[in-house]
């Protein structure tokens, strides 16, 4: 069997997550060990646990961690900026230091014993490893009701995004460089990291349920997710509004026509025609010149974003 020298780093993002890190911890150890000894990576491979500023002993527990077995590394932001923002933080530090990452959530959800088939895909050359739930049995009724939703209305807004894919996925250091030429504030990764490009592929896995302590993704956190998701993807909504004003626009010439045939025709109230005609026109203007000034805000808020215009993925000369 080949023998890869590959030093992959497992990053973990943690908001309070003291009830679950043991086990995770443990778990994860037995995987990468049993990695290493198969010679499917590196002896330096590492676990990464990102505390995003919890409140708890999650920090505590992530140094004792370290301390008992050189496995474990640990990072600490310093306040809670969110799972995002943590993910990125792990990733970045990450990949100055590893060949290949894999991020995962700290609570199991996402099957580990695919971390094997992420693996094998990357030295099978693929940059970009994405990790899909084959069902979402586990979820409640309601989150797979919305999650349905929300990715139906991200790809009717016109933004590429991969169905059912959270943010358990494998990035090669190549991949991470790309990511980092990516300079915007609002962090939308599994959008980000589908623009990116490269070989990708896909691997299924069932999701499981939480095995301790509860959801850091409350229904407040999941709408203010999917808004900025959507907002920082696509510039749809503003069109809609041009769209709209043009409407009401047309409205309003039918409307002018037949006051003014009303009134010719003496059915109409002194000051009712030219009422309504104004009331229309002036509201199809007004709706149409706010379209257009959001035309131009939704420019200037791709061009302050600085996306990379190009990655190159390689380049070969003599
Ligand atoms: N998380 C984080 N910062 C936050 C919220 C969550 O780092 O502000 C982490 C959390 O510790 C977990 C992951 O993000 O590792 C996903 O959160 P969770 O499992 O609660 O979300 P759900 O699976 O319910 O969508
Ligand atoms: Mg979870």
């Amino acid at each position: 069997m080949e023998k890869y020298n590959d030093i992959l780093y497992i990053v973990v993002p943690c908001y309070n997550e003291e009830e679950v890190l043991h086990e995770t911890s443990s778990r994860l150890k037995e995987k990468m060990t049993s990695l290493i000894n198969e010679g499917k990576v590196s002896d330096k491979s590492r676990i990464i646990f990102v505390n995003d500023g919890s409140r708890d002993k999650t920090w505590e527990i992530i140094e004792e961690l370290y301390n008992s077995d050189e496995i474990f590394g640990g990072i600490s932001l310093s306040r809670n900026k969110g799972h995002q923002n943590a993910l990125l933080a792990g990733l970045m530090t990450a990949k100055e230091h590893a060949d290949i990452t894999i991020s995962m959530d700290a609570d199991l959800q996402d099957d580990i014993n695919v971390v094997d088939k992420f693996v094998d895909k990357y030295h099978e050359g693929c940059d970009i490893v994405y990790g899909v739930r084959s069902s979402r049995k586990t979820d409640t009724a309601f989150k797979r009701g919305t999650a349905g939703m929300f990715y139906k209305f991200m790809k009717l807004l016109g933004v590429d995004i991969v169905d059912n894919h959270a943010d358990y996925r494998l990035m090669s250091k190549k991949a991470l460089e790309a990511l980092s030429q990516f300079k915007e504030v609002n962090l939308f990764l599994r959008g980000i990291v589908k623009q990116i490009g490269f070989k990708s592929d896909i691997v299924y896995y069932e999701r499981s349920e939480r095995f301790a302590g509860e959801s850091k993704y409350p229904l407040k956190k999941m709408l203010a997710f999917a808004f900025d998701g959507i907002t920082s993807f696509s510039i749809k909504p503003i069109r809609l509004v041009t769209v709209v004003g043009f409407i009401v626009f047309l409205i309003s010439i039918g409307f002018i026509i037949y006051s003014i045939v009303q009134n010719i025709l003496g059915n109409t109230q002194a000051g009712w025609s030219s009422l309504m005609c104004s009331i229309w026109f002036l509201s199809g203007i007004q709706i149409m010149a706010l379209g257009i000034v959001g035309e131009y805000i939704g420019k200037i808020y791709t061009e302050v974003k600085e996306r990379p215009k190009f990655i190159i993925d390689k380049f070969i000369k003599h």
